[in-house]
């Protein structure tokens, strides 16, 4: 017979085996950063997508060890926390070292599903590679990225997880003085293509080559047999990168700081900054305020990941199998210059999902292309536009849309060549309206919501922070009560500035 465990309603390890590979490796990729004070810690919101994902309970991360693990770094059983180096072209100049000024990898974890997932909090206090820096995130920010993680992801879009938001009554100085927050984050991998470029550019061969060892066991398991397991873990990160960027490209959500630091080797999402979710259709579209040469706009952002990928290639080249550096460096570029058509035609599938076509046909880009030009030309709301494009076919709404254009003829003339197109699509009206609003979101992560969002956190109240993260798990639902999420920016949207400060 089996006695009940009385320890068990307090069980502090919720069933996760700690494995912390990347705390393996030596010691010249890290450092185990100290506790740093965090006072008033509270647990203001949770990911109830991750916590399932894990196959823990919210409530752990609001009592201790957990809570005391996450927020002052105390001790907690199995956890081994590590803050890691790396390097990076900002802007496109190179910065040889940066690092985990912020971030503290608490460890990685095995779930019950045989998942692994490292564990990180971003805000929890200076580490080595603060550079002078507080190591704290405010707020503002932390409250974007933990909603905006968990956006991207019921989206469908490839990221870095947010598993726990945290407040405390910690100012911060910034432009003016701010409430601290820490996010636990949650990602298969933390690895950046920055961390290369410190071994790389730094003369460190022999690391180098232990961490390109090591992202080959971690990240890409399934290139164990390759016959030449580097250049084939290049040739799959720009897979990776060439579908996460499509992913931006088709739900409309510019990055804002793409420097190689900021680029996992995962192909995820990560580091969300001055990010934003584009409201009216602009190409050109620049979201960080401090980015004024719109290095990183919208429309720059296949060809940023495409030269970003450059500079991992330049770290992993010499590493290829290839008889002479000559032969080698040729199939990098090879592998390379193959990204612009990876990208164009993962793109293209989804933009002809987004217009509800299921055939593929030559003219199709053409057909794209002249819907965005309209857009642009009209500021038509990206989000709104695919989301009313079936109901379209009814002339009444059509008639409305017709009294908000410029050029009613241009739209006309789209919208019969549309027309004509659909006519060689086999589904049925209705059918294809399901198959378009299951790829055309209704919610989106706008900077006004985020904005409520953040004051109220900011005054310490998360229940808005809580209502948005419900209706974003569910972006391509209707959801009535909650209509109002998902109208158009009011005027007061666009004087909302984003910059790096965070
Ligand atoms: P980011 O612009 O957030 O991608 O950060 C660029 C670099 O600066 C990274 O090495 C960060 O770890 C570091 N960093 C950014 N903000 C802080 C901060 N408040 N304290 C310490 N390091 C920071
Ligand atoms: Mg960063």
């Amino acid at each position: 017979m089996s006695v009940p465990d009385p320890r068990a309603a307090q069980r502090t390890d919720p069933g996760l085996e700690w494995i912390n590979r990347f705390a393996r490796l030596p010691g010249a990729f890290h450092e185990t950063p100290a506790p740093a004070p965090f006072p008033d810690a509270t647990c203001l919101a949770t990911s109830p997508a991750m916590c399932d994902r894990l196959g823990v309970e919210a409530a752990l991360f609001e009592r201790d060890p957990w809570l005391g693990a996450c927020t002052h770094g105390s001790a907690l059983p199995g956890a081994e926390p590590r803050a890691s180096v790396y390097a990076g072209h900002q802007f496109g100049v190179f910065v040889p070292q940066l690092g985990d000024g912020r971030a503290k990898l608490l460890g990685e974890v095995r779930t019950a599903q045989g998942e692994t997932w490292e564990l990180q909090l971003k805000g929890a206090g200076p580490t080595r590679f603060s550079r002078g820096a507080d190591g704290r995130a405010v707020m503002r920010s932390s409250v974007r990225e933990y909603l905006a993680s968990e956006a991207m992801a019921a989206l469908g879009v490839p990221t870095t997880r947010a598993l726990a938001l945290f407040g405390s009554s910690l100012p911060v100085y910034r432009e003016r003085v701010e409430p601290a927050a820490i996010v636990l984050r949650a990602a298969p991998s933390f690895l950046r293509f920055g961390h290369f470029e410190y071994f790389h550019y730094n003369g460190y061969s022999e690391r180098l080559r232990e961490l390109i060892d090591y992202a080959r066991a971690h990240d890409y398991p399934e290139l164990a047999d390759a016959e030449d397991p580097v250049a084939a873990m290049l040739e799959a990160v720009i897979a990776r990168t060439a579908e996460m960027i499509a992913d931006w490209q088709a739900v409309g959500f510019c990055h804002g700081v793409m420097n190689t630091d900021n680029m996992s080797l995962a192909g995820l999402t990560i580091d969300y900054g001055p990010f934003a979710f584009m409201d009216a259709f602009d190409p050109g579209y620049i979201c960080n305020h401090t980015d004024q040469g719109g290095r990183y706009a919208f429309d720059q952002q296949p060809r940023v990941a495409q030269w970003n990928l450059v500079r991992l290639a330049e770290t992993l080249v010499i590493h290829f199998a290839d008889a002479t550096r000559e032969a080698a460096i040729e199939r990098a570029k090879a592998l390379l210059e193959d990204f612009p058509r990876q990208y164009r035609q993962a793109w293209l599938t989804r933009m002809r999902a987004k217009l509800g076509l299921q055939s593929a046909q030559e003219p199709d880009e053409a057909l794209v292309q002249d819907l965005l030009a309209r857009m642009a030309a009209e500021g038509m709301d990206y989000t709104r536009f695919f989301r009313q494009l079936p109901d379209l076919e009814q002339a009444e709404t059509r008639t409305q849309l017709e009294s908000e254009l410029e050029d009613v003829p241009a739209w006309q003339a789209w919208w019969s060549g549309y027309q004509a197109r659909l006519a060689q699509e086999g589904a049925t009206p209705a059918a294809r309206r399901a198959a378009m609003h299951a790829v055309n979101p209704k919610y989106i992560l706008r900077n006004h919501l985020a904005q409520a969002a953040i004051e109220q956190a900011e005054a310490g109240d998360p229940s808005e922070v809580l209502r948005l993260q419900r209706i974003l798990a569910r972006p391509f639902d209707e959801q009535p009560e909650f209509e109002a999420y998902a109208d158009l920016p009011p005027a007061w949207a666009s004087g909302i500035r984003l910059s790096c400060s965070s």
